[in-house]
């Protein structure tokens, strides 16, 4: 019988680099230099390599007994580690990495130079104020409306009612390193101190160097607004500058895209090579619960916002936004896609590079639906699951919480789960919960990056609209021109 990837495992010896393939296996039971063991059964690759993983991190797997179909009994002694197999998804992998790589790259001085233009564009204070006042009033209101649509979702489904202690414990037991590793570095929630204070770079090269968004979002709308104080002839050098080097970050966009196919292609057969499709089986309800949530957000939310606030047409929107939101999908990150949101703005929706070069950015760093949405769902998934019923107040904490946990949500793979550390602490849910949720955390982020992208460019439109910024004539029909 052929096995399924993912019931393969190999296992490797640091020193002298042998390999050993086992596929007709029942169980594996683990034990560690520190003395810690656990057991795995068949089709529970993905937890053990996980495991092993976790394990290399501090110390090594020291035993392993597997126990195979027909009974046998083999014992390999440690230290080694435990992978999956090498497929064709592995080896093309690094064509997904280049392409992600390009993109981050770009995204930095993408949003330093659009936003220092766009907002220079605004002209005066009074205009920024009202694009700006906007822009944060949609965000706040699109976010908080996704996180009551999770928390509604998962009261209704109760998805945390379909897991069983059993289970429970035992992803407890398989991910809690990985937990405990994310509870430790958990942000506080002091506005002040932990928000407002740390907004201002102390040094903006230093922000630019490790990419701390808000930071540069800040200066670049600082920047910008100051050249509209400045006189004339000190002000359009910069201004010009910078609008080349957006122009120059733009045609770089056009140009890596090129390899978008192919990249995505890798990107995706790599994720299905190394989901696990047992957790996905395990956690079937929560994943649907934050799936249909996500649904709901991105096609039904986004499209009343559309109709009622914005000229842009349902159909030609999703049209004009496919790429963005495949390389979120792709990608998990908001900044890796900016610069494609960007372009899917300007040329596929018509909307003035003024508006795109302020809202998208600022989106892209603020404004995550898709992650609030989930954090939601998890935190009263994770309560459901130890029994701990929450109440109205609780829940309006968490939809208060998520909101400004998601403005200050990193817009990489991943932060979404950091921040929900924080919204747990603030209702009492055992943060140690975000174990139950771990391994399915990869497929949700992708999703849930779809539908962060799909609110900023939503927002976009509206703002646009109302500012008047927003050629639907002709970016519906492009030919129009030549008929
Ligand atoms: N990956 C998400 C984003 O970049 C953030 C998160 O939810 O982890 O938009």
């Amino acid at each position: 019988m052929v096995k399924e990837p993912e019931e393969v495992f190999v296992i490797s010896y640091p020193d002298d680099r042998t390999q050993v393939r086992i596929e007709d296996w029942s169980s594996v039971s683990l034990q560690t230099n520190a003395g810690d063991s656990a057991i795995f059964t068949y089709g529970n690759t993905h937890s053990l390599v996980q495991k092993s993983k976790q394990i290399l991190k501090t110390g090594s797997v020291s035993l392993l007994k597997i126990v195979t179909n027909n009974g046998e009994i083999r014992e390999y002694k440690g230290p080694l580690s435990i992978s999956k197999p090498e497929t064709f998804a592995h080896s093309i992998k690094w064509l997904g990495d280049i392409f992600i790589r390009l993109l981050n790259m770009i995204a930095i001085p993408l949003v330093i130079s659009t936003l220092i233009v766009g907002v220079s564009s605004l002209g005066d204070i009074k205009k920024f104020t009202k694009v700006g006042g906007r822009t944060i009033i949609f965000y706040l209101s699109t976010t908080a409306l996704a996180i009551t649509i999770g928390l509604v979702l998962a009261n209704l489904i109760k998805p945390g009612e379909q897991l069983n202690s059993a289970v429970r414990d035992q992803l407890i037991a398989e991910y809690s390193a990985d937990a405990a590793e994310k509870v430790v570095v958990q942000p506080s929630t002091n506005f002040i101190n932990d928000f407002l204070i740390p907004l201002i770079p102390r040094n903006i090269f230093s922000a630019l160097t490790s990419g701390d968004m808000l930071q540069i979002v800040f200066f670049a709308v600082f920047v910008g607004m100051v050249l509209n104080i400045v006189s004339r002839e000190k002000g359009e050098p910069v201004i010009k500058f910078f609008d080349g080097l957006s122009d120059i970050m733009i045609v770089m966009v056009d140009l890596v895209m090129k390899i978008a196919p192919l990249a995505v292609f890798a990107l995706i057969m790599y994720t299905v090579a190394d989901l696990g499709y047992q957790i996905l089986y395990i956690l079937f309800w929560y994943a649907a619960t934050v799936l249909i949530g996500l649904l709901i957000q991105t096609f039904g939310v986004y499209s009343l916002i559309l109709k009622f606030f914005s000229k842009v047409k349902l159909l030609h929107f999703f049209k004009g936004i496919r790429e963005a939101q495949t390389i979120a999908l792709t990608t998990s990150s908001s900044a890796a896609t900016l610069p494609v949101t960007m372009q899917c703005a300007e040329e596929n929706l018509g909307i003035s590079k003024s508006i795109t070069g302020f809202v998208l950015p600022l989106g892209a760093t603020v404004n995550m639906d898709g992650t609030a949405l989930y954090q939601g769902v998890a935190a009263v998934f994770i309560a459901q699951v130890f029994g701990m019923d929450l109440t109205i107040t609780q829940q309006l904490s968490i939809v208060l919480m998520a909101t400004l946990a998601s403005i200050g949500t990193a817009p990489v793979p991943g932060v979404g789960i950091l921040m929900l550390v924080v919204i747990l602490k603030s209702v009492h849910i055992p943060e140690i919960g975000i174990a139950l949720i771990l391994g399915i955390d990869r497929l949700l982020d992708m999703c849930r990056t779809v539908t962060n992208v799909t609110g900023d460019l939503t927002v976009a439109c509206a703002v646009a609209t109302y500012q008047n910024e927003i050629n639907v004539t002709e970016s519906e029909n492009p030919n129009s021109k030549e008929v």
